[in-house]
């Protein structure tokens, strides 16, 4: 079995070939900047917003032991059964041994990447449950067997006809292009689907202390049917999620929404905190939360990259992200795809075998930029590349930095070392290689930039009086 690195240049490598695919995502996210930018300037000042809502994930992620306890208390007295899981495999199996023992059938979800995670769909359907995603981008992807494209946009690399000829071959549908045609066909698949579950499972968007509440964001309406049809709901959502308090959502709703899709708003915004009472006609008879840490307590714990809990998993950092936009989704082999993902990944999944992610950078800052809780995205990737070589680095990229660091912090030898790279520049012949040459590995995509005749130093001196 290839490495996650190998795999991942093989897909990238791909991918950047296929201009269509290309394309596609450069056009959604075209629609998705121009949307994003107009609904930035509603908020009146988008930079203390940004300061506020980093303020309000920072207080949560420093108590999230008391928050955490506090929503747990708030759901117990409700009714809520809370499940605290140290890993994938302890939420895995108690969402497994609940459906086992509600003797379920067939299990609806909406968008919970937490549940792709923890690998939740592989596990429930081969202990034989029916399961069906009933995000419309959740749903397409799922009938064609893959795992989501972007946290947000699960399906944004498929054209309509990819989507038609998908429905025909699954769903026995005639051939259209017209979006809401398609829509209605996924529509109607679905709402059997509902009434037949006896198990709905979602994610959660925030997790609010105060009142024991979680709080779904959503623009199709079926995170809704998903926990208010079946008789038994299970909320799967990770620890970080947790906010202090109900006013924050006047902020972080928002905001998720302008950063995730370019809306002002989305169109349901649910607060769901317990089963049915004995006075209400709808909703389910049980609920379940399983609050899951696997790795998190990690890297809260890491005091330089804490900060990568206050994502809210907007995608903003995908789309403009420039790595992102070529070499797509499927290329990182990972849950989290992007900057975000980058960071994150060799936290939850091992150092050596996902630091890969954190070169594939051009390290921009554009991540950084655009963040809405202000992470400090392209500096952790620099950190997680010098924890990988400090941990386990060859001995030439040791003294290769060794030697580096040693020059650029002396002015003087600097000045020699970049006088001397002029007598080098005929070299640059050999870099730019061909195929027999030992570097063109290294050389095939890349050009060394030209040596500059005079360097910096000499220019600012000539400008020095
Ligand atoms: S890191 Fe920031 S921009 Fe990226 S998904 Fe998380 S909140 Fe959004």
């Amino acid at each position: 079995m290839p490495s996650a690195a190998s795999q991942f240049n093989t897909d990238a490598t791909r991918t950047v070939a296929d201009l269509g695919q290309r394309e596609m995502v450069q056009r959604s996210l075209s629609g998705y900047q121009k949307a994003r930018s107009s609904n930035a300037d509603r908020f009146q000042d988008w930079e203390s917003a940004r300061g506020r809502a980093a303020a309000i994930k920072d207080e949560a992620i420093s108590q999230l032991d008391q928050y955490l306890i506090q929503f747990e208390e708030k759901l117990v007295a409700r009714g809520v059964k809370v499940f605290w899981a140290n890993d994938s495999v302890e939420a895995r199996g108690y969402i497994l041994d609940l459906a086992r023992t509600k003797q379920a059938k067939s299990i609806v979800k909406s968008k919970t990447m937490v549940s792709e995670e923890i690998h939740l769909n592989e596990a429930l359907e081969e202990a034989g449950f029916h399961v069906v995603e009933s995000d419309l981008g959740e749903f397409i992807v799922q009938l064609r067997h893959e795992p989501p494209y972007h946290i947000v946009f699960p399906a944004m690399h498929l054209t309509r006809g990819q989507i038609s000829d998908l429905f025909q071959q699954k769903l026995g549908t005639q051939p259209t292009a017209d979006p809401e045609e398609l829509t209605m066909t996924a529509r109607k698949a679905l709402r059997q689907e509902y009434l037949s579950a006896d198990i709905g499972i979602t994610g959660a968007n925030f997790a609010v202390a105060e009142t024991g509440m979680i709080s779904i964001t959503e623009n199709e309406g079926n995170a809704r049917l998903t926990c208010a049809l079946p008789k038994t709901h299970v909320v799967l959502l990770g620890i970080e999620k947790v906010v202090p308090r109900l006013a924050d959502l006047s902020l972080l709703l928002p905001m998720l929404a302008t950063a995730g899709t370019g809306q002002q708003i989305t169109c349901y915004n649910s607060l769901i905190g317990g089963p049915r009472s004995a006075d209400e006609l709808d909703g389910p008879e049980e609920m379940h939360v399983v609050l899951l840490d696997n790795s998190r307590t990690r890297l809260l714990a890491d005091a330089e990259q804490r900060d990568s809990l206050r994502c809210i998993r907007c995608g903003a950092c995908l789309n403009v992200c420039p790595i992102f936009r070529n070499v797509g989704g499927h290329a990182y082999g990972t849950t989290y795809q992007g900057p975000i993902g980058s960071v994150i990944t060799p936290h939850l999944r091992g150092l050596q075998s996902w630091q890969h992610l954190s070169q594939a950078s051009s390290l921009c800052g554009a991540c950084t930029e655009t963040c809405p809780v202000k992470i400090d995205l392209h500096h952790h990737l620099l950190q997680n590349r010098r924890n990988a070589v400090a941990e386990k680095g060859s001995l030439f990229q040791r003294l290769g930095f060794k030697a580096f660091a040693l020059v650029v912090n002396r002015p003087g030898w600097f000045g020699v070392a970049t006088r001397a790279m002029k007598f080098f520049a005929p070299l640059q012949r050999i870099f730019n290689a061909t195929p027999a040459d030992p570097v063109w590995p290294w050389t095939k995509s890349r050009e060394l930039p030209s040596f500059a005749r005079r360097s910096f130093r000499d220019l600012w001196k000539e400008r020095t009086p």
